[in-house]
């Protein structure tokens, strides 16, 4: 596990949390880990919006929170819907 990426595991762990209240069931047959990361792209990109001055594209925002490849179609999505 590499600890650049701790920031996004712990914001999904946060994910499953929400939604399962304390219980943190993994499989993704209920789409619960797509969900968690789901929720650990929004956290991210929450704190970028409200505490990070530095403007970045998508790609420089994956790169500097070790965002996985998995849900970098996601950012991208969530950079065009912050431009509008
Ligand atoms: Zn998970």
């Amino acid at each position: 596990m590499d600890p650049k990426e701790f920031p996004f595991i712990i914001a999904h762990e946060l994910g499953h949390t929400m939604l399962y209240r304390g219980n943190l069931p993994h499989d993704n047959k209920n789409g619960n880990d797509s969900f968690a990361d789901r929720y650990a792209l929004r956290f991210i990109f929450e704190y970028y919006q409200t505490y990070d001055k530095e403007t970045l594209d998508y790609k420089g925002f994956i790169t500097k929170y070790h965002i996985p490849d998995r849900v970098s179609k996601l950012a991208e999505h969530l950079f065009k819907m912050k431009a509008k």
